[in-house]
């Protein structure tokens, strides 16, 4: 690369008091050159200089001081102007002003850089001396006077050249030390937003693991946190047999009439405070010794369960269980209502024995139920027993739900015998469950589960319709004057179902039943549990013929006098009244007035569970209609009952 030809004017201040001096230097370096001659000299002193060539020229400007004081106004006005001396020659004696030392000190006050040549024809110096005044000697130099010219070139052109040097590094490092600040600025501001891109990151880090072991509605521990720390808590009680571990669950009872009577929006209300009230409630449990932490966590809808990580007693788990009950069945103010509820209590107890997290949990769940089995608003301990009926409890769900598909269903038929004629008026529909592994399972056991699942939609569809085909077989083989009834089974359940009463008429209708032989038997706590809903279902299936019977009656605590407001044909009055009625005295005054009270209904009645002959003669005496019972017959297949049917004597001798 050619450089261009570069033109240096370097300042050179001359200090003497002697006017000869001047114009010596004046010849010497005034307005010249620096000839080839000298450049090649300096390239040998200094090394070659980058683009050095004869084109490369140095001009010097000379200026001229007689005293120190004058020299130091022109130094400071040449670094105020921008452009320096770079060297300057000092004459050592100077009178009266300041000699060359004083004089040297000034000037590098003024400007630190400037190279500087003492000149002087003694030996009135001592380098000691200097370092000692000036700290160092790194621009210094001195000339002997009476001085060479060629020494005065040369001086002049190595210092400053060293000078420049000095210069370019100076800048250099300048630039240098912006690059650097430039460079530690670029990188602050790099970590500052990593820094903050870091903390941003972290908290939302901190987010995502706090909802994955949080429940949203609530915010309390979540299932996730809940097995993570029971998993601790049980590995930490192997290791100390004193330890008690309680769980809870708490489930809270009817919540599903919350959210479909106010809205999904109040049931979420009332899990929030019912939320903040176990923990509050928890936390106010000062009486209940801690060894461990005690945790609430949601399980999700309306249950919870509480943790106590070290109890003393097995009894401070009830006492929890009961206190968190009684702050959760204070009134709730929802959506502008006070809304009351309450809830059921599962717990089980573990002192290291129990390894299993899951199996921990199922056992506080099966207590649970089984609180929820004995009537809700309570709590239950878990023991064995319970996993044992549970596991069975399993079993026969798993069964019940085929039973239907693989016809292992059957009806039962047991007689209902008018007492005045002592003839078979008709039968009672039983259904039995002829379960592949077991006897005959009776509907007590099976019929509570079937209507939890829901199964016993489709199952009492099935024996309607089977009561209803079997009725007409028999009114078929039989003369008109002593066709009989049949009576089934409806269960509230089905009774809710909105399609209830279009499917029963599609039965009767399919398999051509005279409706006035068909009768519905709905116990007197269907009835009663919804009276108005009811009421109105029971209009429509009269609508249909149908004759309706309050079943298992005087067990619903129903009061005689609501009897009116039910369209009903018939009272079935409950066995156990029937049982106690040779023993006590008072059933058969009660049987008395009800018989006497539903005739003036214009109803009829049927006395159940008739076992003995004095039970017997006792009903006869009271004018009943219809009884039925293990004295006349147990329910029995449907041959056997054919049997009885087509029989032409009278069935049965009446005392
Ligand atoms: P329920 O409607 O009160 O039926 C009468 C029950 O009393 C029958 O029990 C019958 O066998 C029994 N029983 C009759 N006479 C006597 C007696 O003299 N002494 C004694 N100790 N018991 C007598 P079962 O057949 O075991 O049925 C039990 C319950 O299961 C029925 O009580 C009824 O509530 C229900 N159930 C039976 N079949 C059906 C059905 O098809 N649908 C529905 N929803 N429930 C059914
Ligand atoms: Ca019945
Ligand atoms: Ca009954």
């Amino acid at each position: 690369m050619n450089k261009p030809t570069t033109h240096e004017h370097r300042r050179i201040l001359v200090v003497d008091d002697n006017q000869a001096i001047h114009a010596d230097f004046h010849k010497i370096l005034g307005g010249k050159r620096e000839t080839p001659a000298l450049a090649d000299l300096r390239a040998a002193l200094l090394g070659p200089k980058q683009g050095d060539s004869a084109k490369n020229t140095v001009q010097y400007d000379l200026d001229s001081a007689y005293q120190g004081q004058e020299a130091l106004v022109k130094v400071r006005h040449a670094v105020k102007e921008g452009r320096p001396f770079v060297l300057a020659f000092v004459d050592m004696r100077m009178p009266p002003g300041w000699d060359g030392l004083e004089t040297i000190e000034h000037l590098w006050q003024a400007d630190p850089d400037i190279q500087v040549v003492i000149c002087t024809a003694y030996s009135d110096y001592s380098w000691e001396g200097m370092l000692e005044r000036f700290g160092h000697v790194d621009g210094l130099l001195i000339l002997k006077k009476p001085f060479d010219n060629a020494e005065i070139s040369q001086l002049a052109c190595a210092l400053t050249q060293k000078w420049q040097l000095a210069k370019q590094a100076r800048v250099r490092r300048h630039e240098l030390e912006a690059m650097v600040d430039e460079r530690t600025a670029l990188l602050r501001t790099t970590n500052d937003a990593l820094h903050i891109e870091i903390v941003q990151r972290k908290s939302a880090e901190d987010q995502l693991r706090h909802d994955a072991f949080h429940d949203q509605l609530t915010n309390l521990p979540n299932r996730a946190l809940l097995m993570d720390r029971l998993h601790q808590c049980l590995e930490r009680a192997k290791r100390r047999p004193e330890h008690i571990l309680a769980l809870l669950f708490l489930d809270i009872d009817n919540f599903k009439v919350i959210n479909d009577s106010l809205g999904h929006g109040a049931g979420d209300d009332l899990l929030i405070e019912a939320a903040q009230r176990l923990v509050e409630g928890l936390r106010s449990l000062d009486t209940v010794s801690r060894t461990g932490e005690h945790t609430t966590v949601r399980l999700g809808g309306d249950e919870f369960v509480i943790l106590l990580d070290g109890i003393q007693k097995p009894s401070d788990a009830a006492l929890v269980a009961e206190r968190l009950q009684e702050r959760l069945s204070l009134p709730y103010k929802i959506s502008g209502r006070e809304v009351s509820v309450t809830a059921s209590v599962g717990i089980v107890l573990t002192q290291g024995e129990c390894e299993d997290v899951n199996e921990l949990m199922r056992n506080a769940d099966t207590a649970m139920y089984r609180a929820k089995h004995a009537g809700k608003a309570r709590h239950a301990m878990f023991d064995e027993t319970m996993h044992v009926e549970a596991m069975a409890r399993l079993e026969l769900e798993n069964d019940l739900r085929f039973a239907l598909e693989r016809r292992q269903f059957e009806v039962f038929y047991q007689p209902i015998v008018e007492l005045e004629s002592g003839r078979i008026s008709g039968f009672e529909a039983l259904l039995r469950w002829r379960h592949p592994q077991r006897e005959l399972v009776s509907p007590m056991e099976f019929i509570p589960i079937a209507e939890e699942m829901g199964l016993i939609v489709p199952i009492g569809r099935w024996v309607l319709d089977q009561a209803c085909r079997q009725l007409a077989v028999w009114n078929r083989q039989l003369p008109p004057e002593r066709s009989i009834s049949i009576s089934v089974n409806v269960s509230k359940r089905q009774l809710e179902e909105p399609q209830f009463c279009a499917e029963v008429g599609q039965i009767i209708r399919d398999t051509n039943t005279v409706p006035g032989s068909l009768g519905l038997e709905i116990t007197e706590s269907t009835i009663m549990a919804a009276p108005k809903t009811m009421d109105r279902k029971l209009r429509l299936l009269r609508q249909l013929g149908i004759q309706l019977h309050m079943d298992d009656f005087g067990t619903g605590h129903s009061s005689l006098s609501c009897l009116d407001r039910f369209p009903l044909d018939m009272l079935k009055i409950d066995r156990s009244f029937v049982t106690n009625l040779t023993s006590n005295r008072k059933y058969s005054a009660i049987i008395y007035a009800v018989i006497t009270l539903a005739r003036n209904l214009n109803m009829k009645v049927t006395v159940e569970g008739v076992e003995t002959e004095e039970q017997l003669a006792q009903i006869l005496a009271f004018e009943c209609d219809y009884a039925q019972g293990f004295y006349f017959a147990k329910p029995v297949d449907v041959h056997t009952a054919s049997a009885m049917v087509t029989s032409d004597v009278p069935w049965m001798k009446l005392a």
